[in-house]
């Protein structure tokens, strides 16, 4: 799908495990795990008998955008172009890509809203911004796609959980073999996982991230108001994870869950 740019490639890891979230994969109505397994096989199946040419791939977008229904995020452009692909068809990608089935090596991209060199070029933050040891740590600890997709692109959410786990540890000389000990494993996917199961998040928030430069859907920030407290020392967790705080025993017991998890999290790094 992408080039790499650098060792840690997030879009696509292996035969179970990539991403297309840039190409605005959660922005639809039901973005739950069984809706998008049904339409992005469906988009495979069809495409795979589809004559490769300008008319027929053309065709085929404009009826799957009628399929979509009203996007959460109106800018986000979700590409119709996303399917299932790989041998089991068991991981998200791009139908248009030069290497994908019956495409022959011929690069179809350039038929899509963003076009072909933006498809290739494009990385999200996270790619830049957040350091390899969590880069490496989303690659072995999730294990589908979908969950995968959802917490990649949130880079800000990423960043304000390394920064809490320096506050309490050492990464410079990370042993990430200790790290990914098999006793470790589950701390970290409760970790990882916090925006899918986290239970204070406002109900009707976006899957989505809309991560882009000109910020159109930016995350609210927490309103405190009905907590007794102004803020938190987990504030930037808190409003990455769309959270809502209905009184102050809620408020507390998010901070003791967030105390308690770093902790633990803090004592699973190797050195
Ligand atoms: S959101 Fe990031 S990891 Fe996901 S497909 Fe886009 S560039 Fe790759
Ligand atoms: S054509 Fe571009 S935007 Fe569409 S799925 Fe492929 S890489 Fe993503």
């Amino acid at each position: 799908m992408r080039q790499k740019t650098e060792n840690i490639y997030l879009c696509q890891v292996n035969e179970t495990l990539s991403c297309g979230a840039c190409c605005g994969l959660y922005n639809l109505p039901d973005p739950s795990f069984h809706v998008l397994t049904r339409i992005l096989a469906r988009r495979a199946a069809l495409f795979a008998d589809l004559p490769r040419d300008m008319e027929s791939i053309l065709e085929f977008g404009e009826k799957e955008k009628g399929l979509m229904g009203r996007l959460p995020m109106a800018e986000f452009h979700h590409c119709p172009y996303l399917g299932l692909i790989g041998p089991e068809k068991n991981r998200v990608g791009c139908l248009l890509h030069p290497l994908g089935d019956g495409n022959r090596g011929v690069d179809y991209r350039g038929l899509s809203h963003y076009g072909s060199m933006t498809c290739q070029m494009y990385f999200c933050p996270t790619h830049g911004r957040i350091p390899s040891y969590l880069k490496i740590l989303l690659c072995n600890i999730i294990e589908d796609w979908h969950v995968f997709g959802l917490i990649v692109p949130e880079t800000d959410l990423l960043a304000a959980i390394d920064k809490q786990i320096r506050a309490r540890v050492s990464i410079i000389n990370i042993n990430i073999e200790k790290t990914l000990e098999r006793k470790n494993r589950r701390l970290w996917q409760n970790m990882l996982t916090l925006k899918c199961d986290w239970p204070y998040r406002e109900a009707d928030r976006p899957w989505a991230n809309y991560f882009f430069n000109d910020v159109l859907y930016a995350k609210p920030s927490v309103d405190y108001g009905k907590t007794g407290q102004t803020s938190s020392r987990y504030d930037k967790l808190f409003r990455e994870l769309h959270s809502v705080f209905n009184s102050p025993a809620a408020l507390t017991r998010a901070e003791t869950f967030m105390d308690r998890l770093f902790d633990d999290l803090a004592g699973t790094i190797g050195v």
